[in-house]
C-alpha cells in the first residue's frame, strides 16, 4: 500500500506541480518525500493524492497541492529561515515547511484541529515545527522577527501585528479578499516599505477572528 501511495505521489509532483511551472528542487523532493496520505482523515487517503482540497474534519481542509506549492515557492525560503503559519489545519503545509526552513511555528485557532496537526507531525517524524493553538492574527510576538510569513485561511485584509513581525527583506504570502473567492498576494518588507504584488485567484476557508472575518456568515 505504501509503494502504492509513493507512486501517487511521484505522479502528483510531475502532473500537478512540475508541469504547472513549479521547479524549486528542494520543494519538490520534500512533496515527493512527504506522505500527504498521512494528513488526511483515514477513510479519504485514497484520495490524499488528487489535485483538490480535502475535508479534515471541524468544517476545515487541507490545501489543493499544488496550491501548498505555489504558496511555498512565493515564500522563497533558505534553510536557515524562521517562518510563521496562521491556519495549521492538517499540519500539510507546515510540515513541507519544515523541511525547507530552519524552525516553523505554526498557530491554529480550533484545539481539536491543533491537536490534530500535532499528532500527524509527530507520525511523520517532524520535529522542528511547533503548534501553537491560539488566534493567529495576533502573530507570536515573543518569537518575532519572522524571515517569512503565511496566512492559510482568507482574509479580508492582511492582519496588521502580522507586518510588524516581519523581518527586513522577509515574504509574507496570503489570499486576500472576498469571503468566497480571495488573491494570493506576496508582499515583501524593505525597511519600512512593504511592496506587493498578486499572483492570481484562490479559494480557501475563512481567517476567524479580530483583522479576520466573523465567525457565522450574517443571514441577509
Ligand atoms: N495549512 C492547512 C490548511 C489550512 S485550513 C493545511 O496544510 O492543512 C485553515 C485553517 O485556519 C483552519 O484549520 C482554521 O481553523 C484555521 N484558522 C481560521 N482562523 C484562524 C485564526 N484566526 N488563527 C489561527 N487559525 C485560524
Amino acid at each position: 500500500m505504501s509503494e502504492e501511495f509513493a507512486r501517487e505521489r511521484h505522479q502528483m509532483v510531475e502532473r500537478q506541480i512540475r508541469a504547472r511551472g513549479v521547479s524549486d528542487p528542494r520543494l519538490l523532493t520534500a512533496m515527493r518525500d512527504l506522505p500527504r496520505h498521512l494528513f488526511v482523515p483515514e477513510s479519504l487517503r485514497p484520495a490524499a493524492y488528487g489535485d483538490h482540497p480535502l475535508p479534515i474534519g471541524s468544517g476545515q481542509t487541507i490545501s489543493q497541492p499544488y496550491i501548498v506549492a505555489v504558496m511555498t515557492e512565493l515564500l522563497d525560503l533558505e534553510p536557515g529561515d524562521r517562518v510563521l503559519e496562521i491556519g495549521t489545519g492538517s499540519g500539510y503545509q507546515a510540515a513541507i515547511l519544515g523541511r525547507m526552513a530552519h524552525e516553523v511555528w505554526s498557530i491554529e485557532r480550533l484545539p481539536e484541529i491543533a491537536d490534530l496537526a500535532r499528532q500527524n507531525l509527530a507520525r511523520v517524524g517532524v520535529e522542528n515545527v511547533h503548534v501553537v493553538a491560539a488566534n493567529g492574527t495576533l502573530g507570536l510576538h515573543e518569537h518575532a522577527p519572522f524571515d517569512a510569513i503565511i496566512i492559510t485561511a482568507g482574509t479580508p485584509s492582511v492582519p496588521r501585528p502580522l507586518f510588524d513581525q516581519l523581518a527586513d527583506g522577509g515574504r509574507l504570502v496570503a489570499p486576500v479578499g472576498g469571503r468566497e473567492l480571495q488573491f494570493l498576494v506576496v508582499y515583501t518588507r524593505r525597511g519600512d516599505e512593504i511592496i506587493h504584488r498578486s499572483w492570481g485567484a484562490v479559494c480557501f476557508v475563512p481567517l476567524i477572528g479580530r483583522h479576520g472575518w466573523e465567525e457565522h456568515r450574517r443571514v441577509v
